[in-house]
């Protein structure tokens, strides 16, 4: 069975200051990503694979048939709405199903695939007739736990033989009792305490083990420990370890490698985000006021197409969203202190265009993926530490735009000094001009 998701109750401190800069968990931002894609990200990017012995045979497969999978787990992939493999899967899959089995450290964006592959080598690889766990997929938090018993429940459905046990907070069971469903999903803290603490089941069966949603995991307190716990509790000669995650950094990899042995390691790097289809222009305003006015006249100029501004705080952003309201614009408004429920509802009413302008905050830059947005605004320009510029942060929002082929365009608003100080770093960095907009005449960027 399924446990509902529940709203969490503690939020983070900053949340309830809305002068601070808006925040968001990273597995808050990763949940968010998840529930509100629609498909699979796809990427030119190549596989990079490296591994310990060069000769050993290594193939990738274009097909699920290929794969030769049960036939009720074909039928649930294909009941899933997948044709082929995704580019990570292509590799990964033969890896993940090899036998004698191989480990995998698996780094790619989210929505490439990757919960799909390491659900399918769960699956798998049960026994049905052993009634305990055999497969145990850590995942940092409740809700992201949930999100892979769903996926693993829809490719599983037809295999009715096999049972997932959540571990997580809430479930609780008698003492004495005895596990006997095959796979076991669960946060770390929760797992570790039914293991080794109650007993529920036996660690050193798990003959696949599985850590999700890395990079999240170690931006936890205390997550990589009981993690380093749970993996010695191991039978390492008896278990394939499957690691992944989206982001690609020392630290992750350095957790990736302490946890792996013997790992293949493949990676798929995400496309670059480029500016070249994107008119950049700024448009000079000294106060909050004139950077409204700005954006009514962006709103009412510009007919194709939808909007994206981007705030500094959620004080603002809240301002923004209730001044456009009632100057009768359809305006939606994105901030952290918002459930996941209400931003995956707000996500998709933008989606649908019942919102022409999204105003949201600098921390939901990220894995927010609307097509049809074509022109990014900078209420506040993205900045660091000792207000230098964000360049990372610059790119990723007005990257919002422009996707696809298409023609972007993103509107700066920013006083005399920040025009030469912050835009000009961006400009520098860049090395693409950023031209002075003439709020007088939109035609020109059109
Ligand atoms: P990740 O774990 O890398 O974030 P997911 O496995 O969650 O990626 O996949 C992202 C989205 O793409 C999901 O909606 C999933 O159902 C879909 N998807 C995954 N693999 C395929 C495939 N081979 N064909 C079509 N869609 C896929």
């Amino acid at each position: 069975h399924l446990p509902q998701l529940v709203p969490k109750k503690e939020t983070i401190s900053l949340l309830s200051d809305e002068e601070k800069e808006d925040t968001i968990s990273k597995a808050e931002l990763s949940l968010l990503a998840k529930i509100s894609r629609t498909k699979l990200v796809t990427t030119k990017a190549e596989i990079e694979i490296q591994r310990q012995d060069p000769f050993s045979p290594l193939h990738s497969v274009k097909s699920f048939e290929a794969l030769k999978l049960k036939p009720n787990l074909l039928k649930g992939v294909y009941e899933m709405g997948f044709n082929a493999p995704s580019k990570i899967q292509e590799t990964a899959l033969p890896i993940l199903l090899a036998d004698p089995p191989q480990n995998l450290i698996a780094q790619s964006q989210s929505g490439t695939g990757k919960t799909a592959a390491f659900v399918l080598a769960m699956l798998s690889r049960i026994i049905p007739q052993l009634n305990y766990p055999q497969v145990l997929c850590l995942s940092p938090t409740y809700e992201l736990a949930v999100q892979t018993g769903e996926v693993a429940a829809k490719m599983g459905s037809f295999c009715d033989d096999i049972q997932i046990r959540f571990a997580v907070r809430g479930e609780d069971l008698p003492r004495g009792t005895k596990l006997t469903e095959h796979i076991v999903i669960g946060t770390p803290g929760k797992v570790l305490d039914w293991s080794l603490k109650y007993k529920f089941f036996d660690i050193s069966k798990i003959t696949v083990f599985v850590l999700d949603e890395a990079d999240v995991m170690i931006a936890t307190q205390g997550h990589q420990d009981q993690s380093f716990r749970i993996r010695r509790l191991l039978n390492e000669g008896a278990c394939q370890i499957m690691f992944f995650s989206a982001t690609y950094d020392d630290e992750v990899m350095e957790f990736a490698r302490a946890i792996v042995p013997n790992p293949i390691v493949i990676r798929l790097k995400r496309e670059e985000e480029s500016l070249d289809n994107i008119k950049q222009h700024y448009v000079l305003c000294e106060t909050e006021d004139d950077k409204y006015n700005a954006i009514a006249n962006i709103y009412g100029g510009i007919t194709v197409g939808q909007v994206m501004i981007f705030c500094q705080t959620r004080r603002i952003a809240a301002w923004l969203c209730e001044k456009m309201t009632r100057d009768g614009h359809a305006v939606a408004l994105l901030s952290g202190d918002l459930t996941v429920e209400s931003r995956i509802q707000v996500l998709d009413r933008f989606r649908e265009g019942k919102e022409k302008v999204l105003i949201t905050t600098n921390v939901l830059a990220r894995g927010i993926d609307v097509e049809q947005v074509t022109i990014v605004v900078n209420f506040d320009l993205p900045v660091a530490e000792k207000g230098r510029a964000d360049c990372e942060t610059y790119l990723h929002r007005i990257g919002r735009t422009g996707r696809f082929g298409k023609r972007g365009l993103a509107i700066n608003l920013v006083n005399r000094r920040e025009a030469n100080t912050v835009l000009k770093q961006i400009q520098d960095h860049f090395g693409k001009k950023i031209n002075l907009l003439n709020t007088d005449d939109y035609d020109e960027v059109e």
